[in-house]
């Protein structure tokens, strides 16, 4: 079967020639063991800071070995009490088309309730970041505003949608028209600001007449230096990621000093650390999902293969949705 992995480590921007693609022979089974046919790979902004030799909240990447990544896949056969072949389960599969796993991390999941992707998606772990960081950081009240960036990502669409459910205005900033035209009109929110159109803080005072009460950051620099400078008193901030710096670059923010003259409550988060919280949140996304409540838009790209250029692009926003790779 086929893997990719990584061969060196960037400085600065990703390359392809950073990956390598790999046939593997497949794996005997052994007690306690068993094989997934992994049908997507989850292709998400983290996995470029794991490509770093650096310190962090979780150990490197490290050269030769499988690219890490969420995947959700079909069992194939299996040497493990609590699995059967044809049960469908979302793990971290890597980049690989097969996995051999012994159980630890694995998530049953029901392919009728929701599509299989969704699992890596709205109901999986950019849905339970949006959860997270909206209902236990911001927790914001009907009636105040929040702003999301990156708004027609994985995430940021997440948010956006619950926000309105719970009474809450939701301005979201994203690359281009289309983009912000998909988030006010499909996704459903009040206002979308496109930051790539200049002048992004007076589009967002209009956006935002009444300042902003929460802020769910994913870009950093000045995507977040705008949204705080429209912050209100006593205004939160879930920081979720800071994507606009992830290859190094420097992301200066002008208006730090309002983290004090508006008493900012700012909390940094990672949403796997939280895992007590995953039952209760996949189990509302997944019936906002079904019946159509959220709703989400996916970048798939086709085999293996493809994943390297499908994540340079989610890097660069060429990504519209959650960017996924569809195996073989
Ligand atoms: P998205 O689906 O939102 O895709 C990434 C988007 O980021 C792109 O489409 C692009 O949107 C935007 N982007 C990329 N580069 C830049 C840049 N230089 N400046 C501004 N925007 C950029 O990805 P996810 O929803 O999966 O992730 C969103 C954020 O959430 C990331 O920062 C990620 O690291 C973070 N995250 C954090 C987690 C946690 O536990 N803390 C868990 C999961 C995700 P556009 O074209 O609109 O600019």
């Amino acid at each position: 079967y086929q893997r990719i992995v990584l061969a060196a480590r960037p400085q600065g921007e990703v390359e392809p020639g950073h990956f390598r693609l790999e046939a593997v022979p497949v794996p005997v089974l052994r007690e306690g063991e068993l094989l997934i046919r992994n049908r997507y790979l989850s292709l998400d902004p983290y996995m470029r800071g794991r490509m770093n030799d650096a310190r962090s909240y979780a150990a490197p990447q490290a050269l030769d070995e499988t690219m890490i990544g969420g995947t959700v896949g079909e069992v194939l056969a299996s040497r493990h009490p609590s699995y059967a072949a044809g049960e469908h389960v979302v793990a971290m599969g890597g980049w690989a088309e097969l996995t051999v796993s012994d159980g630890t991390g694995l998530r049953k999941v029901d392919p009728a309730a929701v599509p299989l992707s969704a699992h890596l998606g709205a109901v999986g772990m950019p849905g339970m970041t949006a959860w997270y960081g909206l209902n236990r950081i911001l927790a914001l009240q009907p009636g105040q505003t929040v702003c999301v960036s990156a708004a027609s990502g994985a995430v940021g669409g997440i948010v956006g949608q619950l926000a309105k459910q719970h009474g809450v205005r939701a301005v979201g900033i994203a690359g281009g028209a289309e983009k912000c035209a998909y988030v006010v009109d499909e996704l459903g929110f009040d206002a979308c600001v496109d930051y790539r159109a200049g002048n992004l803080r007076d589009a967002l005072k209009a956006a935002a007449p009444d300042g902003i009460d929460g802020i769910f950051e994913n870009v950093g620099g000045e995507v977040f230096d705008a949204a705080l400078a429209r912050t209100n008193p006593f205004a939160r901030v879930a920081l979720c990621g800071m994507i606009a710096g992830y290859n190094g670059e420097d992301i200066p923010m002008r208006n730090v000093r309002l983290l004090l003259a508006n008493r900012i409550m700012l909390r940094g988060f990672i949403v796997t650390e939280h895992l007590d919280c995953w039952p209760e949140g996949l189990a509302e996304l997944g019936r906002l999902v079904a019946s159509g409540r959220i709703k989400y838009r996916e970048s798939v790209s086709q085999g293996l293969a493809s994943a390297p250029e499908a994540f340079i692009g989610l890097l660069k926003g060429r990504n519209f949705g959650k960017q996924l790779v569809a195996l073989a």
